[in-house]
């Protein structure tokens, strides 16, 4: 087998596709590329040889297996053999997931198996995709802040409502003021609620200060 060349300058990703499985397997197949090319068997410790491998035309190292009947791509039928601890693995999965947008382990696996299989493929996939950001940020879920005890006049009736009251603003709200000719203001909503009964009462407020809050309030 001639000698992995180092991957200089600029590649395109089908280049890039095409060279790291050659490099990562002369790297981590060293000896089952060398029984194949000799016609010798498989080393009896090699992981490979559940998988009866084969070097292509181009000494891709790929899966023998036994559905050469069935009506796939070839690429399918015989996936690029991947070792699982090799770094070009992982870019190679790095790729096919951000390119699919982020899919999740089990279908990035399921996407990768008609051109490649990868040893331990399941850990392998986790392992990239787990620890991916955008990934985390998509799946992860609000935790609800813990609530402090409730004001005892949230828990003790009085009469009449609203002797404890509750007051917020919310706005700003445009309203149309006059028919023809009319002009658009800002007003805001001063909100009273009563903590006993949560009844709630609103009047409208043409500002944020005190005086017209004061207005409101009275
Ligand atoms: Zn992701």
């Amino acid at each position: 087998m001639g000698i992995c060349k180092p991957i200089v300058g600029e590649l395109t990703a089908d280049e890039m596709l095409t060279a790291l499985p050659l490099c990562t397997q002369e790297l981590a197949f060293a000896e089952e590329i060398y029984a194949l090319t000799k016609g010798l068997e498989l080393p009896l410790k090699s992981k490979l040889r559940t998988f009866s491998p084969f070097l292509d035309e181009t000494g891709q190292l790929r899966v023998g297996g036994s559905i050469l009947q069935a009506p796939v791509d070839y690429s399918t039928k015989h996936p690029i053999l991947l070792p699982a601890d090799q770094l070009a693995t992982r870019r190679i999965l790095w790729y096919y997931h951000t390119r699919k947008l982020h899919i999740k382990s089990e279908r990035l696996l399921t996407e990768l198996r008609t051109r490649y299989w990868i040893i331990t493929g399941r850990d392998v996939v986790k392992s990239v995709v787990n620890p991916c950001w955008p990934c985390k940020r998509r799946s992860s879920k609000p935790v609800p802040p813990l609530m402090a005890s409730l004001p005892v006049h949230r828990l003790t009736p009085y009469r009449p409502p609203f002797t404890y009251t509750g007051v917020d603003y919310f706005g700003s709200l445009t309203v149309r003021i006059g028919g023809r000719g009319c002009r658009h203001e800002k007003r805001w909503v001063c909100l009273f609620t009563c903590l006993t009964t949560r009844a709630v009462h609103i009047e409208v407020s043409d500002g944020l200060s005190l005086e017209e809050f004061m207005l409101c309030f009275t």
